[in-house]
């Protein structure tokens, strides 16, 4: 497992370099926002931890320009104690999680645990809600007892909402993955994508909800 940490605090980057590499981790560490995107964008790594206050590139324009290029490498983000929009605007932007300084150790490594066996789980595993079953990073999913290939729009947006059913998916987050080429989707493009989902989930006793201003929540018939 390799992980990389951008943080340009010099002594605690090195206090988490040497705590993780004593849990097993093969550690980089990074002081520059820019080298840190450039790393993560070069290197398979299987986490970043992302302080979002960084020189030259800022923590949230890294996830936003990996999310934006399509890395799906989990990102725990470390705020500040009181900036609520950080974290908000950190999880929107693609961030799987975030922290918040000044942290306990013990729990900076239960994060980083988490986050791992989730990406490892998701990796080769098969996700199921109700009568779907769904493989991540795989178009083709089954519904009931029909095979479909989904097209890629559709299959990001279902991809997103199966890996959280039961809970609300943001609009920003949605909008992060449905990101081709660097162009975030419109509202319009956005909404077309759930009305087609809909259309195709509804008929298996799958429902796509709106929350208004919030984002949208995949459940079966059972949890409605
Ligand atoms: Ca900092």
């Amino acid at each position: 497992m390799r992980l990389l940490i951008a943080e340009d605090d010099a002594d605690l980057r090195q206090v988490l370099t040497e705590l993780l590499a004593q849990s097993g981790y093969e550690v980089d560490g990074r002081g520059n926002g820019r080298e840190a995107l450039e790393a993560l964008l070069a290197t398979p790594y299987d986490l970043g931890i992302i302080d979002l206050g960084l020189p030259g590139v800022s923590g949230l324009e890294i996830v936003r320009a990996l999310r934006a290029r399509g890395s799906t490498v989990p990102i725990l983000i470390v705020t500040a104690r009181d900036s609520l929009n950080d974290r908000v605007g950190g999880l929107d932007a693609g961030a799987d999680d975030y922290i918040v300084k000044p942290f306990d150790l013990p729990e900076l490594r239960a994060r980083v645990r988490a986050l791992l066996r989730r990406q490892h789980a998701m990796a080769g595993s098969e996700l199921r809600v109700g009568p779907l079953t769904l493989r991540p990073g795989e178009p083709r999913i089954t519904l009931g007892d029909a095979t479909i290939d989904l097209p890629a729009g559709e299959f990001a947006l279902l991809e997103a909402l199966a890996m959280r059913a039961g809970h609300v998916v943001s609009r920003a987050h949605i909008a992060s993955r449905l990101t081709r080429s660097g162009d975030p989707p419109s509202d319009t493009a956005i909404e077309i994508c759930v009305h087609r989902l809909r259309r195709r989930l509804e008929p298996h006793g799958l429902k796509v909800r709106t929350l208004r201003g919030f984002g949208y929540l995949l459940e079966t018939a059972a949890d409605a």
